[in-house]
């Protein structure tokens, strides 16, 4: 099956000249990693390739390789042959780089989120790999698409970022094996990691100084939270990007087996993240009643509604599914 499935996407590849690399909004390592090897790969084989997602590069990984290919969609919409969505569970995720694709004779779909419902015409979902960047080193190496040290780093920075640095349950020995192949073929490990985990702004600390004031618990310190309204995020002059992983301060609790981070934004909305540490209490379905989604483990939503209000109705509805849990 996965044979098959790399087969044809390996073809539309190579058949076609136009491509377009989209990913989510409100990016990850995972995401902007996996366009820029890809589009890397792509670029190699001599293709016209457009990377793009609506909040361009995230300055926080400004050291990839090659991160300038990486830009914001253009007011005027392209053709092209193939538009391509990456680690993107859902449509509209994609935000207004969509717009930006006039036109595309084949959308591909590569993903590894559960709830992903398979749109686009060519799709491939496996819901076991810990990252989008895995899946590429397979369709890479199946497909035999150039990697250079530069689409290495790429890949091994997005497998690095969605593994929690190769801790989650969903890393694999596979995960392993092709972290030693990334290595093998230029990625410098040390180089990757202090720029990715110990090159955090002042301000981030700060954030985070302020997050644990506003910690609580509940049933019975199984759920922990903390939230994060605009006028902090104001006073501090935080950007979006600086909370990410934030939420594992909450998951590292000893007992505690779901972490919530609720964002205030700036449309009336609250974005939540989940954590959990019990595949009992699957947070991807807990973020699906709330319009959201992503994987068992990790997952998010955007409410609508104040603060107060999306904290009361998400916290009760975990309350729920941990207590039934009997986690
Ligand atoms: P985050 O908490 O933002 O790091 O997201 C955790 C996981 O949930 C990621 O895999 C996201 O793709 C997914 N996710 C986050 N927000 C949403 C959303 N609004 N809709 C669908 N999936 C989401
Ligand atoms: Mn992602
Ligand atoms: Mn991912």
């Amino acid at each position: 099956m996965s044979a098959a499935k790399f087969e044809q996407i390996g073809q539309t590849l190579r058949d076609n000249k136009r491509f377009a690399i989209l990913s989510h909004v409100r990016p990850d390592g995972d995401a902007l990693g996996s366009q820029l090897a890809l589009g890397l790969s792509l670029k190699k084989l001599g293709k016209d390739v457009r990377i793009w997602n609506e909040d361009g590069m995230l300055d926080k990984y400004g050291f990839l390789s090659s991160s300038k290919l990486l830009t914001k969609p253009p007011a005027e919409p392209q053709d092209f042959d193939v538009a391509i969505a990456l680690d993107t569970a859902i449509q509209n995720r994609l935000g207004n780089t969509v717009a930006a694709i006039k036109s595309a004779k084949v959308w591909i779909n590569i993903d590894h989120h559960p709830s992903n419902p398979g749109y686009g015409d060519i799709v491939y979902i496996d819901p076991h790999a810990p990252a989008t960047g895995q899946i590429l080193f397979e369709l890479m190496t199946n497909q035999k698409l150039p990697i250079d040290p530069a689409i290495a780093e790429n890949l091994y920075a997005a497998i690095s970022t969605d593994t929690g640095s190769f801790q989650y349950p969903n890393t694999t020995t596979r995960t392993f094996e092709i972290a030693a192949e990334l290595v093998r073929a230029g990625v410098d490990v040390g180089r990757v990691s202090q720029l990715t985990y110990e090159s955090y702004p002042r301000r981030r600390v700060e954030l985070l100084r302020d997050l644990l004031g506003t910690m609580r618990f509940n049933a019975n310190d199984r759920v922990a939270s903390f939230s994060l309204s605009l006028a902090t995020a104001k006073k501090l002059g935080v950007l979006p990007e600086d909370n990410e992983g934030l939420i594992d301060h909450l998951r590292a609790i000893r007992g505690v087996i779901v972490a919530v981070f609720f964002e205030e934004l700036a449309d009336g909305k609250v974005r939540v993240s989940m954590r959990s540490k019990s595949e009992k209490v699957n947070v991807c379905a807990i973020c699906e009643k709330f319009g959201g989604g992503g994987h068992v483990l990790a997952a998010g939503a955007r409410v609508k509604g104040t603060l107060d209000e999306v904290e009361q109705k998400v916290l009760e509805e975990v309350r729920n599914v941990v207590s039934r849990s009997g986690s």
